[in-house]
């Protein structure tokens, strides 16, 4: 559709006409990929990559504005008539067609479970733009990356750019895996590595024995400096499980190092009730604030379906004006009076009497 299709689909007065119902449901009975303005991207096919963990490849619609290597989207997808929204780091660099997501097995996880297991070509999700400033640094200092399981997918992006732009980089890349079969990205990784010299590839089995060349055990002090005896000299860049990232974070301080740049997929949240009594404001409801372990729960315990994404404190998408009011940090425990200010709503929780604008 042209640019003037959309503006005329996108004014008050088309709007007016479509409601109770919005333009874009009507447009999606022609085609489930239109939309006024929002990201959607179809599944083109599902590549297998290890038992519990597939590559989606998805072609976004044309309101997709691009992604720079090592940054992550919003993904929502339907299960069971409900859509559910988790961050993705893009694993695809930009230069390549479509835009592919990597996607591991989460324990009982909701989306994870349902993409590795059930996710199909033909399948219409629910993007957002690619956000994120974990991103490949200017310049050209050598570089250590270093990841753990499904934390290859935005250092995989990076790598791929790398080779893209023809970057002779000189990249130590430090992964760690439990076992050879769970090595997402295995046979990739192995062939950039046989084809140049600039990439340096460590491959770690932490669960069983390595192969000749290769190296086996848990992350430490000492296999860092055995292993990348240079380390001091390399932009270090970080993605894994909260285990290998404390261990490489206490590392680097150790050394009187800042920490790598890093991206996290997980989260530390305190458990710490509600207190006071939360108004929305512009639904006219109220919660005792004790009635969820945060406020986006809260909500969306009233039926209100606030925007959200990562709904771990990463991701911005929950963030909501507080018109008033006391609200506690869950990631810090840290307690302030906030007005007329955006918070998070996943990892915060009132700490009083609180108006949320919702
Ligand atoms: C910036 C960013 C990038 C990311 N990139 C990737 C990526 O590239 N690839 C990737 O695979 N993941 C990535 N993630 C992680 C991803 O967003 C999800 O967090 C992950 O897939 C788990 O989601 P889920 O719906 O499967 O699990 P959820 O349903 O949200 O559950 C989370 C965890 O809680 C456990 N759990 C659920 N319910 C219960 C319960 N009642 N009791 C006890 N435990 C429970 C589950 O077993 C699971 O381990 C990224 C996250 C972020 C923030």
């Amino acid at each position: 559709m042209s640019s003037v299709t959309w503006k005329l689909l996108n004014n008050p007065i088309t709007r007016a006409l479509a409601s109770p119902l919005s333009v874009d449901d009507y447009l999606s009975q022609f085609n489930p990929l239109w939309s006024v303005g929002d990201v959607r991207g179809r599944i083109e096919r599902v590549e297998r990559e290890t038992a519990d963990a597939v590559t989606l490849y998805i072609s976004p619609n044309s309101h997709w504005a691009g992604h720079v290597a090592g940054q992550h989207l919003v993904l929502g997808v339907e299960i069971e008539g409900v859509r559910h929204s988790r961050c993705f780091s893009i694993s695809s660099a930009p230069g390549d067609t479509g835009i592919t997501v990597t996607v591991k097995r989460n324990g009982d996880g909701l989306v994870s479970n349902y993409l590795v297991d059930r996710a199909q070509a033909g399948e219409v999700l629910f993007l957002s733009q690619a956000r994120g400033e974990f991103l490949l640094p200017d310049g050209n200092a050598p570089l250590l990356m270093i990841s753990g399981g499904s934390g290859i997918t935005p250092l995989m992006a990076m790598l791929r750019e790398l080779v893209h732009q023809g970057r002779e980089a000189d990249v130590v890349f430090l992964h760690y895996s439990n076992s050879y079969a769970d090595t997402i990205f295995h046979g990739e990784l192995r062939a950039l590595a046989e084809r140049f010299d600039w990439l340096n590839l460590k491959l770690v089995i932490s669960n069983g024995a390595a192969v000749e060349g290769d190296h086996s055990g848990l992350f430490s002090a000492g296999q860092l400096d055995e292993l990348v005896p240079d380390v001091a000299e390399r932009v270090a860049l970080l993605c894994g499980p909260p285990p290998l990232m404390d261990r490489v974070n206490d590392a680097f301080l150790a050394k009187g190092r800042d920490k790598p740049a890093q991206e996290q997929f997980q989260v530390r949240i305190t458990a710490a009730a509600g207190e006071g009594r939360v108004s929305f404001s512009r639904s006219g409801l109220e919660a005792a604030g004790d009635a969820a372990p945060n406020l986006l729960e809260l909500a969306e315990q009233q039926g209100l379906n606030p925007p959200h994404g990562c709904r771990m404190g990463i991701c911005q998408g929950c963030k909501c004006r507080i018109t008033q009011g006391q609200v506690r940090d869950l990631r810090n425990g840290e307690v302030r009076d906030v007005q007329d200010e955006e918070i998070q709503l996943c990892v915060h929780t009132a700490a009083g009497a609180v108006s949320v604008e919702l």
